[in-house]
């Protein structure tokens, strides 16, 4: 394969300029010519007007042409590459609009079938694993409901199973951990610090801590526990997680940098460096002081050809099956769902005027404001933000995001649509946890309806990344079947409104003439195999800007 490496295009560009002025009547043959054809293709375009083709042209590191194998094929010149796809399905590269790199110590994790495990199978699963690891690991188990919901569960709790090796708790949605003294210690959490703006250790009634940290007082653990990863381990792991992308057609991730602040993801990206595009979200944690708003404020905005740094995101409210920041357990789950209380209820994360400093701010510093909305009443403040800091006329356009959207209820469309807002949701959040014949949800986690009222609907992962998963329950969402989109929609969330929620869907998001030649060759046809089959998806060729980045082995 022929690959444009940057180098390589500035000299052709600067050819191209001396052509143009010297010789632009005498151009040889190949200087118009593509560089590479893929042909015989299913490609999904994501252009209304044209939704598929048989073959694409790329020159540079941009897109030709697209149309049938024939007429794409006679543009070919002596040194065009041809790829013959013999008939697989091809899409735009997937734009993770809603990603987290993970970058922490080394632990174990006990894993469950389930995310919600009893507080019966989370004790054995923590002595078996202290017993066949090295004396003083880290043990790390995922719970949900159950045992988040037992307020037995705390420190002392698992002080008296694990006396030596430092044990969390994390809910799966990751806003909560419950830890023992050991990883208290661990992750340096003092008995005496305060409470960060949106955050809270728990204490008890003489002011010990519980071991249950919340919110941003659990981001900045966290953080602080990735800070001290020395750079050379952190670009490893940097660089595993992008290969995995790349195997999977993802092109281009929009990072909400909760792991790392701008400055040092830039860094490791450049060092890593990073094959896929990357944009590079600042997420700030807090002080007891207030929001840190400086950091990564002075970031350039084009660090490198494939890294951008723009936006900044705030958490507006926490998660339901936490309570978000009331004490663990003064918040407990219905007896019996429907959940949509759960949606509507939400604590918010800040005070009510912090939502307007936040709105203000933005608009002062010309950013994009993406916000953490998973309830109802977190959506509600910030519109009524939105019209007192000028409404329609000043919103619209800025492309506010409300990241999950869970919450968002019917009656609040028509104020999302007038003010521009992106909702990007996780398809993952409508995974079917609800026991069959419960009713849940009965009015929230809308997508169907949102595209019905007009709204932009952009995807990210949220989690570990499985982009054909995601499109599997946005197609076939347990919690809300009236709510399912089709293949072909689900896809154009993930890639051309992703690409809208980055400002950059005149250079990405959909194939045709002059964009990103950033392409996805897939394993098996997406729109056509049976849901459950979805998952197993994996790319078996993806370019970006025209350049190879994963090309899966040839089967044997
Ligand atoms: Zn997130």
């Amino acid at each position: 394969m022929k690959q444009l490496t940057t180098k390589n295009l500035i000299a052709f560009l600067s050819l191209a300029v001396l052509c143009n002025l010297v010789l632009c009547s005498l151009a040889p043959a190949q200087e118009t010519k593509p560089d590479t054809v893929l042909l015989n293709g299913k490609f999904f375009t994501g252009v209304a007007s044209q939704p598929y083709v048989q073959a694409v042209a790329i020159r540079g590191e941009r897109i030709m042409a697209t149309g049938d194998t024939k007429t794409i094929q006679a543009l070919a010149g002596p040194n065009t590459v041809a790829i013959d796809l013999h008939g697989s399905t091809a899409i735009p590269g997937i734009n993770d609009a809603h990603h987290h790199f993970s970058l922490g110590p080394a632990e174990v994790d006990v894993d469950f079938q389930t995310l919600d495990p009893s507080w019966e199978q989370v004790k054995n699963g923590i002595v078996a694993a202290i017993a066949k690891n090295p004396p003083n690991s880290l043990i790390a188990v995922t719970i949900g409901f159950q045992v988040f919901g037992d307020t037995s569960v705390d420190r002392d709790a698992l002080d008296k199973i694990a006396p030596n090796n430092p044990v969390t708790l994390g809910t799966f949605t990751g806003h909560a951990m419950i830890l023992n003294s050991a990883a208290l210690r661990f992750y340096n959490v003092s008995e005496t610090q305060p409470d960060p703006l949106g955050g809270r250790l728990e204490r008890d009634a003489k002011g010990r801590l519980t071991g249950t940290i919340r919110e941003y007082a659990l981001m900045n653990m966290s953080r602080a526990a990735a800070d001290r990863i020395p750079d050379s381990e952190a670009i490893v792991q940097l660089r595993q997680q992008l290969e995995d992308e790349a195997k999977y057609g993802v092109t281009s991730i929009q990072e909400l940098s909760v792991a790392m602040p701008p400055a040092r993801a830039v860094s490791l990206l450049k060092a890593v460096p990073t094959q896929i595009r990357v944009r590079i979200v600042r997420m700030p944690g807090t002080t007891p002081a207030g929001r840190d708003v400086a950091e990564g404020k002075r970031m350039p905005a084009h660090p490198a050809s494939l890294i951008t740094v723009s936006g900044s995101k705030w958490l507006a409210d926490g998660v339901g099956v936490e309570g978000t920041l009331t004490p663990r357990g003064a918040w407990k789950l219905p007896a019996k769902p429907p959940f949509d209380s759960l949606m509507a209820d939400l604590p918010l994360q800040f005070p009510e005027a912090e939502y307007r400093t936040m709105l203000q701010e933005t608009i002062d510093n010309n950013d994009q404001l993406l916000l953490h909305i998973s309830g109802n009443r977190s959506a509600q403040t910030v519109l009524d933000a939105i019209d007192a800091t000028g409404g329609k006329s000043i919103w619209d356009g800025r492309r506010l995001c409300f990241e999950h959207g869970d919450g968002i209820f019917p009656d609040q469309f028509a104020r999302i649509k007038q003010d521009g807002i992106i909702v990007v949701q996780n398809p993952i959040h409508l995974a079917p946890i609800v026991p069959p014949g419960v009713v849940a949800f009965e009015k929230a986690q809308p997508l169907k309806s949102l595209l019905e009222a007009g709204i932009p609907l952009a995807f990210g992962s949220d989690a570990p990344v499985n982009p054909y998963l995601d499109i599997m329950f946005a197609t076939n969402p347990g919690n809300r079947p009236s709510e399912a989109i089709t293949r072909e929609q689900a896809v154009i969330a993930y890639t051309r409104t992703s690409a809208y929620a980055e400002f950059a869907e005149k250079e990405k998001g959909t194939l045709e003439p002059g964009k990103f030649a950033d392409i996805a060759v897939l394993s098996q046809d997406i729109f056509t195999v049976p849901a459950p089959d979805l998952p197993k998806t994996l790319s078996v060729l993806t370019m970006v800007g025209g350049k190879v980045v994963y090309k899966a082995p040839d089967p044997k």
